[in-house]
C-alpha cells in the first residue's frame, strides 16, 4: 500500500484546484479518478464528428476568469490560452432585434439606449455600482463561510452603493429588478437568462443576484473560453500538477474511504487497491454519493447523515452538440456574433419554461443555454463552420409533458432523441435552415452525463440545487458551510459545497486551505511532521 500526504478523489476543476494549493504547501499528493481522462465536467474532444472539438460538458468560464482559486495558480504558464467571441452574450427577441451584451460597457449601453431611450444610462449606473462593489462580492462568495475579509470589505463599500437598498436588491427575484431598472426587453431577458445559469426560479429571491453577478461578469472578464477547447484548462492544471510532483491516476473508481479512530485512513478503489492517507482526503464527488456510498453509514455523522435525507439535486439537463456546416443562419444576424445565446424568448416565457421545470413538469418551449464555440475560439472547427451546442434543463422526477405529451422522464435514446428534435425546433424557428446545416449531431440525455461523470446525478449539474436553502452554511445539509465533514482529515471539496457549482475552483480550494489549517493546528511546527 502507497501512503501520500493527501489523496484527492475526483479530477474535476475543484479536485485539480485541491490538489495544486496543497503540493504547492508541500504535501505529497495523489489524484484518483473513476474515468479513463481527467477533467470532470471540464472536457473536451473530437468525439461528435472529427474535424470538430465539441465541449462534453461545461464551456465559458467567466467565473474561472474571475476567481482568485484558478487566477492564484497562472495557468497560463502551463499552457492555457483564453479566446473570446466578438460579443458575450445574445438573446434573441421576438421582433427580430438581439439583446447583446458586449464586453464593451459603452457598446451594450449604446445598443440598449437604440432599442429604448434611458436604458443605456440605466446599463451604465448599473455597471458603476458593481466597479464599487463587485469585487467584494465576487471574493465574498468565492470564500470560504463566513468571508471575514472580503465580507468585511462588502460592507465598507455598501454605502457607496446604497445600503442596505441594494442588499434588498439583490435579494429580489430577477424579473422584478429587471422590471424595475430598465423599460426595453434587452436588459430585461439578458439579466434574467443570466440567472437562468443556476437552477434558482426568475421569481425566487437569490434570482436577482444571480442575474446580476453573471450580467457584471460578462462585462468584466466577460464569457471566456480555452483556446483548443475546455479540457486545455483541466489539462492545465494537471500539467501544474505533475510538474510540482504530484500524481493522477485515471480508471480508479474510488468505492470506499476508510476510516479509523473518526479519521479517514484510506481510499479503496473498486479492483481492491488501497492508498494510505497521512493527512487528507478530498473528496471531489457529490455530496450523496460520499455520504450515501463511500463512507460506510456507521461513519457517515449523525447530524450529516440526517440533513442528507433533505438534501436536494439540481434539475437534469439534456445537451446536444451539433457539428454544423456553416454558421448558424439567425434569421437577422446580430451586429456583433454572440459566444453564448440564450433562446427562450422574453422573461415570461423564461419564468414559465423555469417554473415547469421545477414543478416536474418538461416544458414545451425550454429555456435553451447555447454556445456558438468557432465564434468564440476559431481553432474548433474549419473556418465557415459551427461547432454548437445547446443545454436545457428538465425535471429530476416527470409528472407530466407540457409538450406533446411524449416525455415520461425515462430518458432512454429514443427520448432524449425526441427532446432534442423538441430544442432543435426552436432554433429552426430562430435560425431557418438550421437542420439542413447539421452533419453530425449527438445527444446527452441525463443517464448519459452521469455515465461520464458520476457527480452529474440524474444529469444534475451544479451538485445540488443553487437555491437559497441549500446555499452557505445550509450546504450540502445544515451546519457545514465548510469543507469540513464531521470526519477527522475528511474534507468535501467538490460543487456539492460552497459555494456551490460552476467552475471556479473555490470549493477545491476551500478544502484544500481547512486540510492545511487543520494539520498545522494538529501538528504545531515543533511537533509537524516532515
Ligand atoms: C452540461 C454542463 C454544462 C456546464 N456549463 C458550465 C459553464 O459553461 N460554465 C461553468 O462555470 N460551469 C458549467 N457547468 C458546471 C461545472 O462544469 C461544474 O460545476 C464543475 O465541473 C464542478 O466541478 P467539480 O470538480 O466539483 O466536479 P466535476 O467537474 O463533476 O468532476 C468530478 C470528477 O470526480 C470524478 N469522480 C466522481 N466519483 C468518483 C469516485 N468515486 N472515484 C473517483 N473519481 C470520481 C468524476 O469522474 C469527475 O471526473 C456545466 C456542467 C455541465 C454538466
Amino acid at each position: 500500500m502507497t501512503h501520500h500526504d493527501a489523496v484527492v478523489v475526483g479530477s474535476g476543476p475543484n479536485g485539480l484546484v485541491a490538489a495544486n494549493h496543497l503540493l504547492d504547501a508541500g504535501w505529497s499528493v495523489l489524484v484518483l479518478e473513476a474515468q479513463p481522462e481527467i477533467g470532470g465536467a471540464v472536457r473536451s474532444a473530437r468525439d461528435v464528428h472529427p474535424d470538430f472539438v465539441h465541449d462534453t460538458f461545461s464551456s465559458f468560464y467567466p467565473l474561472g476568469a474571475a476567481s482568485p482559486a484558478l487566477q492564484s495558480l497562472d495557468l497560463e504558464s502551463h499552457g492555457l490560452r483564453w479566446s473570446h467571441a466578438p460579443a458575450v452574450l445574445g438573446h434573441p427577441l421576438a421582433d427580430g432585434e438581439w439583446a447583446l451584451l458586449h464586453r464593451d460597457r459603452e457598446v451594450t449601453a449604446h445598443l440598449m439606449e437604440l432599442q429604448h431611450p434611458g436604458d443605456g444610462d440605466a446599463w451604465l449606473a448599473l455597471c458603476q455600482q458593481w466597479d464599487r462593489i463587485g469585487d467584494q462580492v465576487v471574493q465574498s462568495l468565492l470564500a470560504p463561510f463566513p468571508p471575514v475579509r472580503a465580507g468585511l470589505g462588502a460592507l465598507r463599500r455598501l454605502r457607496s452603493v446604497g445600503g442596505l437598498a441594494f442588499v434588498q436588491e439583490m435579494l429580489t427575484p430577477v424579473a422584478d429588478v429587471a422590471r424595475l431598472r430598465f423599460g426595453g426587453e434587452a436588459p430585461r431577458v439578458l439579466l434574467a437568462g443570466n440567472a437562468g445559469h443556476a437552477d434558482i426560479p426568475l421569481t425566487s429571491p437569490g434570482s436577482g443576484l444571480m442575474g446580476v453577478l453573471m450580467s457584471m461578469l460578462g462585462q468584466t472578464v466577460g464569457f471566456p473560453v480555452p483556446e483548443g477547447g475546455a479540457g486545455m484548462l483541466t489539462q492545465a492544471l494537471a500539467r501544474r500538477i505533475t510538474s510540482l510532483g504530484g500524481e493522477i491516476l485515471c480508471d480508479r473508481e474510488v468505492t470506499r474511504i476508510e476510516v479509523d479512530g473518526s479519521r479517514a485512513v484510506a481510499v479503496r478503489t473498486g479492483d481492491g487497491e488501497r492508498f494510505g492517507v497521512r493527512r487528507a482526503v478530498i473528496a471531489d464527488v457529490s455530496a450523496t454519493a460520499l455520504f450515501g456510498r463511500l463512507l460506510a453509514p456507521d461513519d457517515v455523522p449523525t447530524r450529516v447523515a440526517r440533513g442528507m435525507r433533505s438534501f436536494q439535486l439540481d434539475p437534469g439537463t439534456v445537451k446536444v452538440d451539433w457539428a454544423l456546416s456553416g454558421e448558424v443562419p439567425w434569421g437577422r444576424a446580430p451586429s456583433y456574433a454572440p459566444g453564448t445565446v440564450h433562446l427562450g424568448g422574453s422573461v415570461e416565457q423564461m419564468s414559465l419554461a423555469f417554473h415547469q421545470v421545477s414543478s416536474q413538469t418538461v416544458p414545451a418551449a425550454p429555456f435553451l443555454l447555447s454556445g456558438q464555440m468557432t465564434t468564440s475560439d476559431p481553432t474548433r472547427s474549419p473556418s465557415g463552420t459551427e461547432s454548437f451546442w445547446a443545454y436545457s434543463h428538465v425535471p429530476q422526477q416527470v409528472r407530466t409533458d407540457a409538450g406533446d405529451g411524449t416525455i415520461t422522464g425515462r430518458w432512454d435514446t429514443a427520448e432524449c432523441e425526441r427532446y432534442a428534435d423538441r430544442m432543435q425546433q426552436q432554433l429552426e424557428e430562430l435560425a431557418p435552415g438550421f437542420g439542413d446545416r447539421v452533419l453530425e449531431r449527438r445527444v446527452l440525455g441525463p443517464h448519459e452525463l452521469e455515465a461520464r461523470d458520476a457527480n452529474l446525478v440524474g444529469g444534475a449539474l451544479g451538485g445540488g440545487t443553487a437555491q437559497l436553502h441549500q446555499q452557505l452554511v445550509l450546504r450540502p445539509v445544515p451546519g457545514l458551510g465548510r469543507a469540513e465533514t464531521g470526519v477527522g482529515g475528511l474534507y468535501l471539496g467538490s460543487a456539492s459545497a460552497h459555494p456551490g457549482g460552476g467552475v471556479h475552483g473555490a470549493p477545491g480550494r476551500n478544502a484544500a486551505r481547512a486540510a492545511l489549517l487543520h494539520h498545522r493546528v494538529r501538528w504545531p511546527r515543533d511537533r509537524r511532521r516532515a
